[in-house]
């Protein structure tokens, strides 16, 4: 038996968890869980799987579920979040934490349920991206497993089992080039919400497909790499390769490439999350028929075309509080985006500035970092909202 608990469970990743977890339900248990503002969804997750902890975003949402389930321990807010990240069903089962939330938010979780003991499943990349120092530290300290959702660094994880950190000579990460790998720069200037959410190969939730769009996604996935894995940043590479069949690969010294392939399917690197170094069979995933697919397609990335890639490089390599910039920007800049407030190419103009702006805080501890990620996003919304005006 193991405890898994699902922070963010209504979203993309956690909606796959949720299938997963079906596949696994005689000895996977789900304990707690939280979610946005789906309470539907939520509702209908609790009479399935019967948790004894659940938190909301929403207050009001807590105190309906606190009607409707009497016996349920409820919470809600940035306070129950960290409850359910930590919620302790009190038996000797393992727990494993899927944190399938978005943006900075799931730093705090995370740490803390890593102070639990907790293994970590991590698909909430700005985790990595905004805290990668201290949170790799914690691992660490305190001695926890922590195993990536993410398909690349999941394909990564993959290609490295039983093999020695030293014979690696460098990771190379695929990326599919998102919804605008075909459009020129000047193409860019106009193109709509609607348009950078269709993305060609991955059904996502909608931050990470306008990160994928700016190839930002790209980037995170580069500074994720450095911090999983603990490789130098001139030794993470970057390739397009539209298919999206190689998840990843790993090249090692005496020149071998070992690659993962499939099919995109995010609850392929979810279900190997959880039952890790088992695996499992898993309904209605797609096997991949190579003759099917018959060709690949292999091209350089283009910094000058993907500039926030480049931005991403550079923060990782500068590293102390660039990161949580890079972070913070690109998470305000997308939602200003997504609410229809800016063009696309602001996304990069916002990021540009404020990484430029930034006097650099040296090794910056958890508070300073979560300060510094909500000054920054406070800051950028309010003067694109009084531009606007
Ligand atoms: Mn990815």
């Amino acid at each position: 038996m193991k405890n898994i608990i699902l922070l963010g469970a209504t979203g993309s990743i956690g909606t796959q968890t949720i299938e997963v977890l079906r596949d696994l339900s005689n000895q996977y248990r789900l304990v707690s869980f939280s979610f946005g503002k789906n309470l539907s969804k939520a509702i209908s997750i609790i009479n399935e799987f019967k948790p004894r902890y659940v938190c909301s975003e929403l207050k009001e949402h807590a105190d309906i579920l606190k009607n409707i389930f009497p016996y349920l321990q409820v919470g809600y807010g940035s306070e129950g979040l960290l409850e359910c990240a930590t919620f302790d069903v009190g038996d000797h089962y393992p727990t494993t934490v899927v944190n399938a939330l978005v943006g900075s938010l799931g730093l705090k979780p995370t740490v803390a349920a890593i102070r639990k003991g907790y293994t970590i499943a991590l698909a909430n990349k700005e985790t990595l991206v905004t805290a990668g120092k201290i949170v790799t530290e914690e691992v660490r300290k305190h001695q926890v497993t922590l195993v990536p959702i993410d398909s690349e660094h999941s394909a990564i994880f993959q290609c490295l089992h039983g093999e020695n950190h030293k014979n690696i000579k460098r990771i190379i990460l695929t990326a599919s080039g998102g919804a605008f790998r075909d459009k020129t720069r000047d193409q860019l200037e106009d193109v709509t919400v609607e348009e950078a959410l269709r993305h060609p190969n991955w059904s996502m939730g909608s931050k990470i497909t306008i990160d994928s769009a700016t190839m930002m996604n790209k980037g995170f996935e580069v500074i994720e790499a450095h911090f999983l894995f603990n490789v130098d940043y001139d030794s993470i590479a970057t390739v397009l390769h539209r298919e999206s069949i190689i998840h990843s690969l790993v090249e090692f010294h005496d020149t071998a490439i070992l690659a993962q392939l499939g099919t995109p399917d995010m609850k392929v690197p979810i279900a190997y999350a959880l039952t890790y170094p088992d695996r499992i069979m898993i309904s209605n995933a797609k096997p991949l028929d190579l003759t099917e697919v018959g060709t690949l397609h292999f091209e350089k990335v283009d910094f000058t075309r993907f500039p926030c890639l480049k931005y991403a490089y550079d923060a990782g390599i500068i590293g102390h509080s660039l990161p949580t910039v890079l972070n913070a920007a690109n998470e305000a800049a997308v939602k200003l985006f997504l609410e229809g407030k800016i063009k696309f190419l602001d996304i990069e103009k916002i990021i540009y500035e404020n990484l430029e702006q930034h006097k650099l805080i040296k090794d910056p501890d958890l508070e300073t970092i979560i300060q510094l990620d909500k000054e920054l996003k406070e800051r950028i919304i309010s003067s694109a909202e009084r531009r606007a005006l």
